[in-house]
């Protein structure tokens, strides 16, 4: 028999009591977490999202009252009425605030029951994903899961709080647009009034800030929904929030205060004080320094070390005079077995562009000036683990531009070795720990990047992005040295955010588009209502989009973005408890003027 709340009032949370409650009446409202029945004793841990309190119920509750408890099961929906008592000192749970104290009941209402479940908040073993996605409502009870959401809010919330205390504006744009140009695959709505015709959801709202700093509002910001339907890799989702903003009148460092501003008020949240301005290196010094444009600060860059080796060495050694030779050093390794090092070899791989020598000993015996050399260049403690990474000899001479990707392959392909020894020896050297926040700007990012099936130019930010002043002239003539004003901020090797200073003129965004290889005609279909809205009284402007779902797991210490994302889809895209995507009737097909093809898939 259910029992209704009638005008029963809930007075305190379950997590809040404390030995000073001691002697209150009180009414809590919860879940039963887990019921133990001790006979004329009847536990029961109740549970809100304040965290856990014990109740009790004696016999000095009556028949009807026990005889309700007896009846309880996991996750039962009940009401307590009772008063706080001070436990005995041998039965104090130290584990819990609540620990001082328990509620003994006076009255008990059952609001609701429940039936069995797959699994249970109290469980301490964690069902498979599958399974918590499909019960997210019992998933998300979880304590750790209702901590993630409590996260995400505060997170929110501060970052609202600075953003406004700035001037920022929160001003929402349309989710029902049309292409916007981030590059990703769009979701498409199909519009029934005009059958045959689509919005699509925004990739960002990257278009509509631009206009709004046409329209004068000097400071924007969204924490807002975006849509891409990229092919899924792990830890991506098809719609996730960005923290975006825009300023107009606005160089570089005024959007990288800004981030830094909203950043450290996010993570004091869980109390880490950020030190503020991040470091910046430019784009190039990045790949010199760490073999990729996201560097993991926690890990010694890696250093050049070409000139260690005189020609007759590179020359035995078959290594390239022109193309880089770096040294990458993982603190605290200690001495690695023969095993060790050959794991190093497979990991490395069989390459082409480059060649690592990860027994520094065995290369000291032929080349002991060489090594000397290095180890003043590198400066790795006796304990660290020292290799080096150098390009592999070419056949044949190359142009300075095939020598200058040769030279970016061979520092990625350092790059990965770093990151991946890193990762491999995380226990020893310990700067993997979480806590360890180590951000910076990587700025001037190439403006083009080059397709190579396409056989053209891409942006490699997006096309609206501001090439460098001084890099003007060389738009059309050597569009691979063209910098851009593009700036990313990085923590711990992820790319937080993106953004640039974008182009307010449009002389110089139609010469761009004209770089990305498009018509007239199809810059006027795609964006010509952009353009024409560029020269109404366009300020200089720029921003930047920051991964909201992404800071969140990195505070909470999640492994997955699922974990911060109360209704989060599957790697495959599926939203397993509501069951979509889903096939619709034919009416509502035929209304929107769509037939399905037999061969699509
Ligand atoms: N719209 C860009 C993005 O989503 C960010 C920006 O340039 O502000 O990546």
């Amino acid at each position: 028999m259910l029992d209704f709340l009638g005008d029963l009032k809930r007075t305190h949370m379950c997590g809040e009591l404390r030995a000073s409650d001691a002697g209150s009446k009180v009414v809590l409202m919860g879940w039963v977490n887990k019921r133990r029945d001790l006979g004329n004793l009847i536990f029961l841990d109740l549970r809100d999202r304040s965290g856990i309190t014990q109740a009790v119920v004696t016999s000095d509750a009556g028949a009807a009252v026990h005889d309700k408890a007896n009846a309880l099961r996991s996750e039962f929906v009940v009401a307590v009425i009772g008063h706080v008592k001070l436990r005995d000192a041998g039965t104090v749970n130290k584990n819990i605030p609540t620990g001082e104290i328990e509620v003994v009941a006076d009255e008990l209402r059952l609001l609701n029951d429940c039936k069995p479940l797959p699994f249970t908040p109290a469980d301490t073993v964690l069902a498979n994903e599958e399974v918590r996605l499909k019960h997210r409502y019992v998933d998300l009870r979880r304590p750790e899961m209702q901590y993630n959401i409590r996260l995400r809010h505060q997170v929110s919330i501060a970052i609202r709080e600075y953003l406004n205390a700035q001037g920022f504006y929160e001003i929402e744009t349309p989710f029902m647009t049309r292409s916007t140009p981030e590059g990703a695959r769009d979701y498409l709505v199909p519009s029934r009034v005009y059958p045959g015709e689509f919005y699509a959801l925004p990739q960002s709202p990257q278009i509509f800030k631009q206009i709004l700093m046409i329209s004068g509002f000097d400071k924007y910001f969204q924490i807002v929904r975006c849509f891409r339907d990229e092919d899924l890799r792990a830890d991506r989702q098809p719609e996730f929030t960005q923290i975006d903003l825009e300023i107009s009148f606005a160089r570089p460092e005024m959007v990288f205060k800004t981030v830094e501003g909203f950043l450290t008020a996010a993570f004091k949240t869980i109390g880490t004080e950020l030190q503020t301005p991040f470091p910046q290196i430019s784009y190039d010094q990045a790949i010199r320094l760490y073999g990729i444009d996201k560097p993991d600060l926690r890990l010694p860059a890696m250093a050049n070390v070409r000139e260690a080796f005189v020609p007759e060495d590179l020359e035995t050694l078959n290594i390239d005079a022109e193309l880089p030779v770096v040294a990458i050093v993982i603190p605290k390794v200690g001495e690695l077995s023969r095993k060790e090092r050959d794991e190093i070899k497979t990991m490395f791989g069989d390459r082409k562009e480059a060649k690592a020598f990860e027994d520094i000993k065995r290369l000291e015996k032929s080349f002991p000036d060489a090594v000397v050399k290095i180890r003043e260049l590198a400066k790795p403690n006796p304990e660290d683990l020292l290799v080096v990474v150098a390009g592999a000899k070419r056949a044949e001479a190359a142009t300075p531009s095939k020598t200058r990707q040769q030279a970016y392959d061979v520092y990625a392909a350092a790059g990965q070795l770093r990151l991946a020894l890193g990762q491999k020896y995380a226990e020893r050297h310990g700067a993997f720990k979480h806590g360890n926040f180590r951000f910076l700007w990587v700025t001037d990012f190439p403006m083009f990047e080059w397709d190579e099936t396409e056989g053209r130019w891409n942006a490699a930010h997006h096309p609206f992005t501001s090439p460098h002043d001084e890099d003007m002239d060389k738009l059309e003539s050597d569009p691979g040295s063209v910098r851009a004003l593009a700036y990313d901020v990085v923590l711990n090797g992820t790319e937080l955010g993106s953004g640039s200073i974008r182009i307010h003129r449009q002389d110089i965004q139609s010469k761009i588009f004209k770089a990305l290889g498009m018509s007239p005609e199809e810059q006027q279909a795609r964006f010509g209502f952009f353009l024409e809205a560029l020269q109404y009284g366009t300020p200089p402007h720029g921003g930047i989009a920051l991964g909201l779902d992404r800071i969140v797991m990195i505070l909470a210490g999640a492994e997955s973005l699922r974990e911060v994302i109360p209704f989060p889809k599957t790697a495959k895209a599926v939203d397993l408890m509501m069951d979509a995507p889903t096939p619709v009737s034919e009416r509502q097909l035929k209304e929107l003027g769509i037939a399905v093809r037999k061969d699509s898939n």
